[in-house]
């Protein structure tokens, strides 16, 4: 191999050159190595953090969005006073600071078709540190069309899931989950929670995925499947088999260049929500407090989970989670006028979608759900 190490490579490595699997050999494979990590949220901070330290020589690291206080439980690569930063900025600050011998290429933007293909070819391996199904159809699509690794990863609240995908050698993201779930089934972290540790397990397996991919040590999981739950510690083993129907890496593949992820998963490439409502379908906080204030007859319906009451609720409010709206309409009143709120009025606006298709006329939803509440109409209340 025509990589070495420098004298300072060679004692800030020292552990590794010691270890028959990796060695120098394995660290100068490291040095000439290329990984892309697509997200440096809370699965990208463990695979950047772990990856830097390790000395892989090229990192690419590629978000769009910026560092918010609520990332921090989880999001380790962050710091209180990146704040307000570009994430990659922020990450690449942090990986350099931790091992200024390696290189780090950001891109500030969204993964999407128009650029995966040129980012991707550009490196050795992929990891899939995303948390929404458009971007992650993305990543293993082009991962199959450019004949790189997938290092997968998913979770929410205590579970995770890691596999290496590797269209090469066995099956692909599309064998394992042919079609995306309907759009709303699976709530995302923003909308369920994650438990703060659990990226940090499933990262750091990933990172462990990549490394023993470029240095050839031990077996990669490719073919296999971990589910992890922190809550009984338990590590279950699901064998994957390549699926001859595949319609990327099967023998007759249908997709053949990348498509258009969001209308594929019939939702934004993004955790936070959006704004598909019409105008007529919704209310302003103010509007709904001068209603409740001439005592109109509403039926506020909290869409959200029971232990977000802990943090705020609005008095006289039905709790009806979002899972089990559609078998609970039949408790609302389809004359009464209805007014549905979550945290942030995302899930409220899909559970008004529900009960739209379900007849309801006289309902709306409360915009920028009970935060936006508190700030605009009670601001002694908490915001989360
Ligand atoms: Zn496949």
């Amino acid at each position: 191999m025509s990589v070495k190490l420098s004298q300072d490579e060679v004692l800030r490595y020292s552990r590794h050159l010691m270890i028959p699997d990796v060695g120098l050999e394995g660290q100068c494979k490291l040095k000439a190595a290329s990984v892309l990590v697509v997200g440096t949220g809370g699965l990208g901070s463990p695979v950047l953090l772990y990856l830097a330290a390790a000395g892989v020589g090229r990192i690419g690291v590629v978000d769009y969005d910026v560092v918010d206080v609520s990332n921090l439980q989880r999001q380790v690569i962050h710091s209180t006073q990146a704040v307000g930063q570009l994430k990659v900025e922020s990450a690449r600050q942090r990986m350099l600071d931790l091992n200024p011998l390696i290189q780090v290429d950001v891109y500030n933007e969204l993964f999407t078709s128009a650029n995966a293909m040129q980012i991707v070819q550009k490196y050795d391996v992929v990891v899939d540190a995303t948390d929404n199904f458009p971007t992650r159809y993305l990543v293993n699509d082009v991962c199959v069309l450019a004949g790189k690794p997938d290092v997968y990863g998913s979770i929410f609240r205590f579970e995770g899931q890691v596999s290496v995908f590797d269209a090469l050698n066995g099956p692909c993201y599309r064998c394992l989950f042919p079609e995306p779930p309907p759009p709303g089934l699976v709530p995302t972290c923003a909308e369920g929670g994650v438990f703060g540790v659990l990226p940090g397990t499933i990262g750091s397996i990933q990172a462990t995925e990549v490394i023993k991919l470029i240095t050839g040590a031990g077996t990669p999981l490719v073919g296999k499947l971990i589910l992890y739950d922190a809550l009984d510690v338990s590590f279950q083993t699901i064998k994957l088999r390549k699926n001859p129907h595949c319609k990327i890496c099967g023998p007759e593949p249908e997709v053949t260049h990348l498509i258009d992820y969001e209308e594929f998963c019939g939702l934004p490439a993004h955790d936070q929500g959006v704004d598909h409502l019409a105008a007529e379908w919704e209310i302003e906080p103010s509007e709904l407090a001068a209603k409740l204030k001439a005592r109109q007859d509403i039926c506020l319906v909290d869409v959200r989970e029971a232990v977000e009451q802990q943090v705020s609720m609005l008095p006289g409010a039905r709790l009806i989670p979002y899972g089990e709206i559609g078998s609970r309409v039949n408790e609302l009143d389809r004359n009464q006028e209805i007014v549905l709120f979550c945290r942030t009025g995302t899930r409220s606006a899909r559970a008004l979608q529900i009960l739209l298709g379900a007849g309801f006329q006289k309902v709306k939803n409360l915009r920028g759900g009970i935060n936006a509440w508190a700030e605009q109409v009670e601001p002694g209340m908490y915001r989360y």
